[in-house]
């Protein structure tokens, strides 16, 4: 890393924001940017469920508040994020992680199916975003990613997620655009099967046991095994690297094999 860059780094306020922390994909991701040196805002929709993954950062030696918001609420997002800057100081990375899923076929799935699911992953992206990016233009520098998903390319019973999981790829590639004269980076992660409650959920609702629903899974992926929460942290981790600063509008299968 030249001196400069190493440099901006010591200026910039080193703080991230996880959404849908307090558990799966989000606490991994929460705990490994803490790790990597970052003061962490845990968000979740309950604040008092972030606490363990708060507890497991503070006894690793790091710095994490819980911050009960609901992403797809406006008034929530504006509270939270300004709470984030008093209490951590201003946020310049954004993991929008957040997420819920509403499974059914097309012709079961009702409006509130499609409404509930469009807006945590897409309202509470762009609200998520658009607060964040105040406080990383002002900085000159920062890092968005977004939990896009397999599923963008089509799934069956997941017309609401796989849209929402296709928007957020031209949300990324939009943000992109707009923000890279600010040092903002945008990026999405793609996974794949990833072992978290939300998988196992979906396998009780088809009446497999957790286990067997895995099994069946890792014998369609080309590496034999499903993904872990932290195989995404991984890459989260390289996403905000200052040397991944000329990475920017991509979208990365996490999956265990090609997946488009
Ligand atoms: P998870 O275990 O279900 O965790 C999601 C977290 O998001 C939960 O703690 C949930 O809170 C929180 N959340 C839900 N709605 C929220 C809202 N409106 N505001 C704030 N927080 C909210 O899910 P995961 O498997 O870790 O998935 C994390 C992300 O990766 C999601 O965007 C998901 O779509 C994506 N993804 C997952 C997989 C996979 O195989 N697991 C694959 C591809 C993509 P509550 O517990 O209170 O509901």
């Amino acid at each position: 890393m030249s001196n400069r860059a190493v440099e901006e780094l010591v200026t910039v306020s080193r703080v991230a924001i996880v959404t849908g922390a307090a558990r799966g994909i989000g606490a991994a991701v929460a705990k490994r940017l803490a790790s990597d040196g970052f003061a962490v805002a845990v968000v979740d929709l309950d604040e008092s469920s972030c606490k363990e993954t708060v507890a497991a950062i503070e006894n690793a030696g790091g710095r994490a508040i819980a911050v009960g918001a609901d992403v797809s609420d406006g008034d929530a997002v504006t509270g939270a994020v300004q709470r984030v800057a008093d209490e951590l100081g201003p946020p310049t990375v954004l993991i929008n992680n957040a997420g819920i899923t509403r499974d059914n076929l097309l012709f079961k799935m009702t409006d509130g199916d499609w409404d509930a699911v469009i807006g945590v992953h897409l309202r509470g992206s762009f609200l998520m975003s658009r607060a964040v990016q105040a406080h990383q233009t002002q900085q000159g520098w920062g890092r968005i990613v977004n939990l896009s998903s397999t599923s963008a390319l089509g799934n069956r019973g997941q017309a609401n997620y796989s849209t929402a999981k296709a928007g957020l790829q031209g949300f990324t590639k939009t943000l992109a655009i707009e923000l890279g004269k600010f040092g903002v980076t945008v990026n999405a992660i793609a996974p794949g099967f990833i072992e978290t409650d939300m998988t196992a959920a979906t396998a009780e609702r088809i009446g497999v046991p957790f286990e067997d629903f895995k099994k069946a899974a890792a014998s369609q992926i080309p590496v034999n095994r499903t993904g872990t929460p932290e195989d995404i942290a991984a890459v989260v981790s390289f996403f905000v690297r200052e040397e991944a600063s000329f990475v920017s509008g991509q979208v990365i299968y996490v999956a265990g094999g090609p997946k488009d």
